[in-house]
């Protein structure tokens, strides 16, 4: 299909003897929203990493469209607290980018007064926007996002998701984000993906318009940002997919305190 950016087809991929992923059939279209939920070590990374071309899958084939621009959110960035780097030097690294292109990024971004600033001493919510600035650098035809809310309190995540449904329709480009939030989703997504070594169901994500603890909880200034995943199965397991479920979505959930049944 001409509108596909990646598509995964059986994608495996070992890590040692371990296998990370297994049989993943997976194709990401344009200006489509897609966000991967699973537990601890079911291969959200490994995806993604494998989707930037940073891991060549062991099995499988990978087709992208040619010329693609990904924008890459990592989860986690270190910066030496002892060096003085303002936001505006930190996106022209590695690459240099002019004055108007970088303010671009950072208002796209939300991030639009923070230029002169010094990288560490950002907010959580902050130096995510600047991360997000970089990766909208090149105009990328999909945005990838690792965790990216990870750390951040529940509003502040709330805001960066706003954020991320912002640059989609400002971009049009394709997200694909993984979310260590079960319950915490963007509305806008098309598909929330449940992975634990491969894909074990997908489903819609449903506004939750009728939950007043998530309400009382993020007030109305998300924006309809937060939704709710709304697990449904739609396939039949096999036997390689021997966890509990709701156990598992259980063990996510079990950070937060709201009282929402998944
Ligand atoms: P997630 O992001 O969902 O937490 P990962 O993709 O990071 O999961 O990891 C998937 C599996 O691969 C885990 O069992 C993890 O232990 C293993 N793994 C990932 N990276 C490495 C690595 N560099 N060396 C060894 N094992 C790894
Ligand atoms: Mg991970």
């Amino acid at each position: 299909m001409s509108d596909t950016l990646i598509s995964l087809k059986n994608v495996c991929v070992h890590i040692g003897a371990k296998v990370a992923l297994h049989d993943v059939n997976l194709a990401i279209k344009s200006g489509e929203i897609v966000t991967v939920v699973g537990p601890n070590g079911s291969g959200k990374s490994t995806l993604l990493r494998t989707l930037v071309s940073a891991i060549k899958p062991t099995g499988g084939q990978i087709t992208r469209m040619p010329n693609l621009r990904i924008g890459y959110v990592p989860q986690k960035l270190h910066i030496d607290p002892t060096l003085p780097l303002t936001v505006r030097r930190f996106l022209s690294l590695p690459r240099r980018v002019n004055d108007a292109v970088a303010e671009k990024a950072l208002n796209d971004a939300g991030a639009g007064d923070l230029g002169k600033r010094q990288m560490t001493g950002l907010s959580g919510g902050q130096f995510q926007r600047v991360l997000l600035a970089r990766a909208l650098l090149n105009d990328p035809h999909i945005l990838i996002l690792d965790e990216a809310t990870q750390g951040l309190d529940q509003p502040g995540s709330a805001d960066f998701y706003a954020q991320i449904a912002q640059v989609r329709q400002n971009f049009g480009c394709a997200v694909l984000m993984v979310s260590h939030e079960l319950h915490v989703v963007m509305a806008a997504s098309d598909r929330v993906i449940c992975l634990n070594g491969h894909i074990c169901c997908e489903g819609a994500p449903e506004i939750v318009a009728s939950a007043p603890e998530y309400r009382a909880l993020f007030g109305s200034g998300t924006q309809g940002a937060l939704a709710l995943y709304r697990h449904e199965h739609s396939h039949t397991h096999d036997e390689t997919c021997a966890h509990d479920h709701a156990q598992s979505h259980h063990n996510e959930n079990s950070h937060d305190n709201s009282e929402a049944t998944l």
